[in-house]
């Protein structure tokens, strides 16, 4: 618990960031901290721990997460990618944005039924994770859940695409 408070107060809070009236949470500190890091890693699998092969991150900083709780569980990793960066994309989702749209694909390089946690930084409206939970479903992955770091309680994340296990909530 100490350890866990520890690394939330390295999450920073930028206002207008990227645009004016957004609270941008920063989790950059907390990733450049060896026990921060290495703490919410264990943080966002152990609800799941044993239950999954390969850990899914969304782009760009769902990588960053995905790696880190890969290693430490001793699973594998995916990575979920903006539409056009994989030489050979096999499932496609595009979802809406606050501002037009966005696309993400995956390659197939997993065996059918392989056990997937998803994750990713932040939970803010869902559709992100939501496009998520689609493509690995399109793949026939099974998804063994989905975590994240830090969920904006207030935009309601939770009705598009939950559970979702999150390590903080604001
Ligand atoms: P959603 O699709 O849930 O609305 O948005 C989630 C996506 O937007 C995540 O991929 C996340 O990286 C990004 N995002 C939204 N708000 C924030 C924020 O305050 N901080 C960070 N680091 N990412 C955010």
């Amino acid at each position: 618990p100490d350890a866990l408070a520890r690394a939330e107060a390295l999450i920073a809070t930028i206002p207008d960031f990227p645009e004016p009236g957004i609270l941008f949470r920063d989790i950059s500190p907390l990733l450049a901290d060896a026990a921060g890091l290495r703490t919410i890693a264990m943080a966002m699998a152990e609800p799941f721990v044993g239950r999954f092969d390969v850990v899914a991150g969304v782009e760009a900083r769902g990588f960053l997460l995905a790696g880190a709780l890969a290693v430490a569980s001793g699973a594998g990793l995916a990575p979920i990618r903006k539409a056009g960066k994989l030489p050979r994309p096999a499932g496609s989702v595009s979802y809406d944005l606050e501002y037009g749209s966005a696309t993400i694909e995956m390659s197939d390089d997993l065996p059918a039924g392989t056990r997937v946690l998803l994750v990713d930084d932040v939970l803010a409206t869902g559709g992100t994770l939501r496009a998520g939970q689609q493509l690995l479903e399109q793949l026939g992955y099974e998804i063994t859940g989905t975590a994240v770091l830090m969920e904006l309680a207030a935009l309601g994340g939770q009705r598009v695409c939950g559970p979702v296990h999150s390590v903080f909530t604001v």
